[in-house]
């Protein structure tokens, strides 16, 4: 008997098994893994963020004062500027607000990454420039896909799986016009700074807000006015921030800048 005939079964059952083998070997590439996080965040923008409110810019280029700097995902709404910055991540996740490295444990294996908080600081801060906009409007969001767990407190801006939508629709106090949230869609999508966006009052506003920290600010979140705070615990205690005067009712917060 020929030896080809004998191994013909095999090589009918290898046709079948061998497209199969890729798909498994292209869905457990980092790539791929990375590619459907993206794509979980896109669908679910668009199935639960309304367009007309949130309109969404993917891949945004914008220019730093040391070279350019790209943003996965950004929302613009009456509401505010909701900066995304998604992580693909597996495992138990370790970190703070202030550290400057958080862990990611998988089993036993340690990795050390750079906070997502201090990564997405720079874009927050690049499209606040652009756009000409006041610091409190601009919010930065973390969203862990990929199945990774907290083991550590983490602030209400970083988020698991899909509910950074929830965080996003938290903020309902309307603090820019269609007309503005329009403009600076057309700044972002052309690249360029549009001199029209800052109007005159929004830049006393925004100097006078900067200079006096007493100056009269509302809860971005709930309406209820915003008032300086002082840290009683932890390694920042003494230092001052905005906090909302609804507290524990709304737990919203802002750096002073
Ligand atoms: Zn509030």
């Amino acid at each position: 008997m020929n030896i080809l005939v004998m191994l013909q079964p095999l090589f009918d059952m290898l046709k079948w098994l061998l497209p199969w083998l890729v798909l498994v070997i292209i869905i457990k590439t980092p790539w791929f893994k990375g590619w459907f996080g993206e794509l979980l965040v896109r669908t679910f923008a668009r199935l639960k963020l309304d367009g007309q409110v949130y309109r969404r810019l993917h891949n945004v280029t914008l220019d730093t004062p040391d070279g350019t700097t790209q943003i996965d995902h950004v929302f613009l709404s009456p509401f505010g500027i909701f900066v995304l910055e998604t992580k693909n991540m597996r495992g138990w996740i370790f970190g703070g607000e202030r550290q400057a490295q958080w862990t990611q444990q998988i089993f036993r294996h340690r990795f050390r990454f750079q906070n997502p908080l201090r990564q997405n600081y720079k874009h927050v801060k690049a499209l606040e420039a652009l756009l000409s906009v006041p610091p409190e409007h601009v919010h930065s969001v973390i969203a862990f896909v990929g199945g990774a767990r907290f083991k550590t407190a983490m602030p209400d801006n970083v988020t698991q799986g899909v509910s950074f939508i929830r965080y996003i629709k938290s903020f309902r106090q309307p603090v820019f016009n269609e007309a503005q949230v329009s403009a600076m869609v057309k700044v972002l999508e052309s690249g360029k700074r549009d001199s029209t966006l800052t109007t005159h009052y929004e830049h006393v506003q925004r100097l006078k807000q900067r200079d006096d920290p007493s100056a009269e600010r509302r809860c971005p979140r709930c309406g209820s006015a915003f008032k300086i705070r002082i840290r009683k615990t932890g390694n920042r205690a003494g230092e001052r921030f905005w906090g909302c005067s609804a507290y524990p009712k709304c737990r919203a917060k802002q750096d002073l800048d």
